[in-house]
């Protein structure tokens, strides 16, 4: 066998996580660098001054179907099941449950509905079906009708995207379905909805803990860095590593607002969204998260406030799709000029400039790990 090889990877979040890890177990030598001065990318979470268990980047819920991820994300420390809550606060003052279903339908109406045909025949009656469907606005009216799509859709789009739903891709507000019965979880198509027992960085510190990787937080990655190495994998923008060349890509990102809220009334779910135009999307209740807080409605809690990445420190979240797919031409552009180059992979939301969630992260770099290490072993 020849000299053992050395990779480079960018980002120390779950794609990062999940190469390294791979490659190390297979025999190469890792080098993790990460600008952050902490693991996990934007799943870090720690505990606050108020011994609640925080996010830093917003609440980060596992879920998933898929088996293979399950077994590779639960070696790394104790997982413990959970099912997570939505309530949307309407302009009443009440709340409803957030993905629609029967009781948000009689909440919102104010109606009696009896039980899921009684629902079902009630959304049949204000949906407005259209045959091209061309951006969200298109799929949600023609699903659920104009009113429930201002009320739940319009102002929270515009807040967390800047877009109006016309101009937004009909993929983003497919994430959630609709229901005619009482199931109210965020995520009930997914048999596996787990958290991290001591955390996501306690989940991270065990896949980092290998004699051949190396991590070097505090370490911005510069170009050049990679021709150190026999290949390099980049959850970096890929906008970024070209040097904007095809022009820059959109992101949306986030400010939180942590505080400490007391003599708050019992809840049953974990995060609120708002329906208003004000400037925050959704609110979390740690303390109704397993081992976040003390099971109370009190304690901390965290607003969000989306606003553009260059408005946040270039913290990239989410990447834009609109119905035009404009970015997504720009996107192609660049995945065709890193395609030339034999030396780098691009992995994750940011290098691959997708909407993905953490068990997708974890399934694409799994597969993307295994597939490498078939052509280059
Ligand atoms: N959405 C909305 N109102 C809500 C919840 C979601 O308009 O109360 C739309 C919005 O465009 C959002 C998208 O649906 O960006 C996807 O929501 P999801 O909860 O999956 O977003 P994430 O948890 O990834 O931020």
């Amino acid at each position: 066998m020849g000299r053992m090889q050395h990779v480079l990877v960018v980002g120390a979040g779950f794609a990062g996580a999940t190469y390294a890890r791979t490659l190390a177990d297979r025999g190469l030598q890792v080098t993790v660098v990460d600008k952050r001065d902490h693991l996990g990318g934007n799943a870090y979470d720690h505990v606050d001054g108020n011994g609640t268990r925080v996010h830093r980047y917003g609440p980060h819920l596992f879920h998933t179907n898929n088996e293979e991820v399950v077994d590779w994300v639960t070696q790394w420390g104790e997982w413990v099941g959970y099912d997570h809550r939505v309530r949307a606060l309407l302009p009443s003052g009440k709340t409803a449950p957030l993905p629609i279903n029967r009781r948000t339908l009689e909440t919102v109406f104010d109606v009696t509905l009896p039980d899921a045909a009684a629902a079902e025949q009630f959304l049949a009656r204000v949906a407005e079906p259209t045959e091209r469907i061309a951006n969200a606005a298109d799929y949600l009216r023609s699903r659920i009708g104009s009113q429930l799509t201002n009320l739940f859709f319009r102002p929270y789009t515009k807040k967390m995207w800047d877009l109006d739903l016309e101009d937004l891709d009909p993929s983003v507000v497919k994430r959630l379905p609709l229901r005619f019965d009482d199931e109210d979880r965020y995520f009930p198509g997914d048999r596996f909805q787990i958290m991290p027992r001591y955390g996501y960085t306690s989940i991270f510190e065990r896949i980092f803990d290998h004699p051949d990787i190396r991590v070097q937080l505090d370490q911005p990655f510069v170009r050049g860095m990679e021709g150190d190495y026999d290949f390099a994998f980049l959850s970096m923008p890929i906008d970024e590593y070209y040097d904007n060349r095809f022009g820059p890509l959109p992101y949306r990102s986030i400010r939180f607002d942590h505080r400490v809220k007391e003599n708050q009334p019992d809840m049953s779910w974990a995060v609120t969204n708002y329906t208003d135009d004000g400037p925050w999307t959704r609110e979390t209740c740690w303390g109704m998260i397993p081992f976040h807080g003390n099971g109370r409605a009190s304690g901390t809690h965290t607003r969000e406030q989306p606003c553009d990445y260059t408005e946040n420190n270039l913290e990239r979240y989410y990447p834009v799709r609109t119905s035009d797919g404009r970015f997504q031409k720009i996107y192609d552009e660049y995945l065709r000029l890193s395609s030339a180059d034999p030396g780098v992979n691009f992995i994750g939301r940011c290098g691959t400039y997708q909407y993905l969630d953490m068990h997708q992260v974890i399934n694409q770099s799994l597969q993307g790990a295994k597939k490498w290490l078939q052509h280059h072993l």
